[in-house]
């Protein structure tokens, strides 16, 4: 079994580097499991690689990490490094390493040369290893289970910040982290907002309202929307939501490893177009889930990204008419040798 750090030794090959300074946390969490990465970093030369955190953490590292661990802080992190990076091309992360920190690696590796970096590892964690899908996996349950605790009480005249902070109390008390992110709740003309944050508006009846969530566990994130009616809706709002849930159902059907990812995309907005709803579709398709809540792949027109067994995407299609309405339905998905399997189980047909 190929792990992180086998992955990533073939990566830096194709770079033509010897070394990488790893100081992004998921990244850093990745190659070492080692679960407060904020205050670590990983070192890989090509004998060794080495985990670097500081003595409030020295117990807790031995006990995670999969990698040696050093225990240091500040400079005598870099002094000690130092040594093993003598005439070697280190890669650095450009996405993440301040500039301080840039100038404080030169000053304390002179005789390495730094190379900058971009993406070197992100790609290797779009397809999940067996550990990483069972977090995905219990992550989801947690969302599923708060969730169905939560619709009885999706009714006139709650408001949206109470049914958020209900849905994240469940996730926890369910054995979440905490939310993957801040928890969406867009009801009425607020659902024409894609990223509606749950406000102190009251539920109305003949609204429709839409929960964007997830839970976080083990470092791994959960991520689905649905939306619910409050009371009798519009033979409008009906239509609209048949639309999404067809655009989503299309996309789904079509889920297998060597489909494109921007065809995913064309598909939803392909059966959007039959209702004429297609300009209402303001953002992709959908997104790659995994330590971050968005990763790759990505799923929109331009993206170059192919699917494979192994990666856990979103299929993620909306509608947002502004001044009115606006739903979104979004699946977590397993892409699978033979096709797909869907992570998230909660209903999709309360209208
Ligand atoms: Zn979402
Ligand atoms: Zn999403």
């Amino acid at each position: 079994m190929t792990t992180p750090l086998d992955r990533l030794r073939q990566s830096m090959k194709g770079a033509q580097l010897d070394a990488v300074w790893v100081t992004q946390p998921e990244n850093v969490r990745y190659l070492s499991r080692f679960s407060s990465p904020e205050d670590a970093r990983v070192l890989v030369t090509p004998e060794h690689a080495t985990l670097y955190t500081d003595a409030r953490y020295t117990v807790q590292a031995q006990q995670e990490s999969t990698l040696p661990v050093h225990i240091a802080r500040g400079l005598a992190v870099y002094e000690h490094a130092h040594a093993s990076l003598v005439g070697l091309k280190v890669g650095i992360e450009a996405n993440h390493l301040s500039v301080a920190a840039y100038q404080d690696l030169q000053a304390a590796w002179p005789q390495s040369t730094l190379q900058t970096t971009r993406g070197l590892i992100e790609p290797l964690r779009m397809v999940k290893m067996q550990d990483e899908l069972a977090a995905i996996r219990a992550a989801q349950a947690i969302a599923d289970a708060a969730f169905a605790q939560l619709l009885p009480q999706v009714v006139a005249g709650v408001s949206e910040a109470a049914l958020a902070g209900k849905l994240e109390q469940a996730m926890r008390e369910l054995g979440a982290q905490g939310p993957a992110f801040e928890t969406i709740v867009a009801s009425g003309e607020r659902g024409a907002l894609p990223h509606g944050r749950a406000t102190d508006k009251l539920l109305q009846d003949g609204e429709l309202v839409t929960f964007d969530f997830g839970a976080l566990k083990d470092g791994y994130h959960s991520d689905m929307t649905r939306t619910v009616a409050v009371g009798p809706q519009s033979d409008e709002h009906i239509r609209l939501y048949r639309a999404v849930l067809e655009a989503e159902e299309a996309a789904l059907a079509a889920v297998k490893p060597g489909v494109r990812a921007a065809d995913l995309d064309q598909i939803s907005r392909n059966t959007l177009e039959q209702y004429g709803l297609a300009e209402y579709f303001v953002h992709s398709l959908g997104h790659g889930v995994g330590l971050n809540i968005h990763e790759g792949p990505s799923l929109y027109a331009q993206s170059e990204d192919v699917l494979e067994a192994g990666m856990v995407i979103t299929i993620e299609p909306g509608v947002y008419v502004p001044g009115q309405t606006g739903l979104r339905i979004e699946d977590l998905v397993l892409v699978t040798e033979t096709g797909y399997e869907v992570l998230s189980a909660s209903p999709k047909t309360r209208l």
